[in-house]
């Protein structure tokens, strides 16, 4: 808790998550009084309830998976099931852990906590319960809410992804409402656990925001995990009693489950917080910034998921980086959504960087492509995935998108970041000697490929 008399400091952090927490970790490296208020616990939502849990649970489905297959390759397993509250246990321990670590950063590091519910009260302060907290700076990290949709009412059967990292059985059946990150992963983790699992998707894919050949990749391995989808198809009512969930679609189409996920996006944690009336811009609740990250108010900064874009805790500790480094006039370069890597943890994993062909094509008219299949990949034959790495370049210029399917590809994406990040070319790509047999050679080939020198490809 507070230990300054006079409550005053350099900046005032409102939210310690993701962007919260690393904004005043390298404040206080900067030599910044820092004070942070908290009113739940320290590492928000990506601690929490969001990536550290949910990684957890799909690497206990990838266990379950590998335990149902060895079979086919010799090694005598079965799978006896799923025991829940072990399950859980384990991912809470992750959590614990890390939670604990932490706390000690924080700590030690010299900065001061409020705990409570802050509300910004004027440009340069935050009251937190009785106390009046005041800062030269003050930096909006308030993050997001999962969000609901007209007629779809949360509560029994019907849950986010808040309440669906805490059951305490895996349900038979479950609908899964919107076929992005959030509702992919969790139909992976349901589905390798056992359970029946039908995604509806209102716009024409899975996770749309991707470029189409992973929507397409991940929509046939989807179908070969056995797990529905329906695109195009649009949310109307949902009724629920004791046995189940009936969600009717526009059209007049019914999906009925045991229980049904709400995975339909987040909205920006701002209402009734007392930035509107001290006069900061808030947009359909999202705090806009300039590309410094500067909100209308010069004093006052927001980061995360609160600012319009991409709702990832890289960006959320990218941001917070920025901020401090801002405040403390170094001058950082800005953050690029762009260029923020991209990773859905479902099984196969998607992973990208940079622009989608699509978006490559509008933005220099004319780009070359290459699409490396990974069954030409020793390492992927032997984890027996299939998938893809594409590369997106602008005709005669650098690697502009980087985007792949396949297991374990989220751990690429760290040389697909720096590709696009350096504006590398494919001919620099290919003069990098890549370790084989790993999937990284995937990436290599691609670019060899697309430097006009392909080696396992079919020229
Ligand atoms: C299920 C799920 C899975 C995810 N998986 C990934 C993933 O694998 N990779 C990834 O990069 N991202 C993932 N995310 C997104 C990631 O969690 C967010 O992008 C990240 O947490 C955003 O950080 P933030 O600091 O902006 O907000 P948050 O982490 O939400 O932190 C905001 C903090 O502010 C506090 N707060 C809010 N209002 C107040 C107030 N008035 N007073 C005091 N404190 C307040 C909250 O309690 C919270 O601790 C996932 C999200 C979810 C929901």
């Amino acid at each position: 808790m507070a230990d300054n008399a006079d409550n005053s400091f350099d900046v005032v952090i409102l939210g310690g998550g993701s962007g919260g927490y690393a904004c005043a970790l390298r404040a206080a490296q900067l030599g910044l009084r820092v004070a942070m208020v908290e009113k739940d616990k320290l590492g928000g939502t990506c601690l929490h309830r969001g990536c550290i849990p949910t990684k957890a649970l799909l690497h206990a489905a990838e266990v379950a998976d590998e335990a149902r297959e060895g079979n086919s390759i010799g090694v005598k397993t079965t799978l006896d099931g799923i025991d829940m509250s072990a399950v859980n246990s384990y991912k809470d321990g992750v959590v614990a852990g890390l939670y604990k670590g932490l706390q000690g950063l924080i700590k030690s590091a010299g900065i001061t906590m409020f705990e409570g519910e802050g509300r910004l009260v004027a440009t340069d302060a935050v009251q937190v319960n009785e106390t009046r907290v005041t800062g030269k700076h003050v930096v909006l990290g308030t993050g997001s809410y999962a969000r609901t949709l007209p007629g779809l009412d949360l509560g029994g059967r019907v849950m986010t992804s808040d309440q669906a990292l805490t059951l305490n059985d895996v349900p038979r059946s479950v609908v899964v409402i919107g076929g992005s990150v959030i509702g992919c992963e969790f139909a992976s983790v349901w589905r390798s656990f056992g359970a029946d699992v039908t995604i509806v998707e209102a716009l024409p894919h899975l996770v749309p925001l991707e470029d189409q050949v992973l929507s397409k990749q991940l929509e046939r391995a989807f179908r070969k995990r056995k797990i529905d989808f329906l695109l195009k198809s649009r949310f109307s009512e949902l009724s629920q009693d004791d046995d189940g969930v009936t969600v009717t679609l526009e059209g007049g189409k019914t999906v009925t489950a045991e229980m049904c996920l709400v995975a339909v996006g987040r909205g920006a944690s701002s209402s009734d917080l007392g930035f509107e009336s001290q006069g900061v811009h808030v947009d359909r609740g999202w705090v806009t910034t300039d590309e410094r990250l500067r909100t209308n108010i010069p004093t006052i900064f927001a980061i995360g998921d609160l600012v319009p874009g991409l709702q990832l805790a890289h960006r959320g500790f990218a941001h917070g980086i920025f901020v401090a480094e801002e405040i403390a006039d170094q001058k950082p370069m800005p953050v690029v959504d762009i260029n923020i890597p991209r990773v859905t943890y479902c099984d196969p994993e998607v992973a990208s960087v940079g622009l989608t062909e699509e978006q490559a094509r509008t933005k220099y008219g004319d780009v070359d492509t290459f699409e490396y299949n990974l069954t030409g990949n020793g390492r992927s034959k032997i984890l027996g995935t299939a998938g893809v790495v594409k590369l997106v370049r602008e005709k005669d210029g650098p690697i502009v998108g980087v985007h792949m399917i396949g297991s374990r590809m989220g751990e690429q994406v760290g040389e697909a970041s720096l590709i696009v990040n350096w504006e590398a070319y494919p001919e620099d790509v290919a003069q990098f000697v890549h370790a084989h047999p790993t999937q990284t050679e995937a990436l290599g080939e691609a670019a060899l490929a697309l430097a006009g020198k392909p080696l396992h490809v079919h020229a």
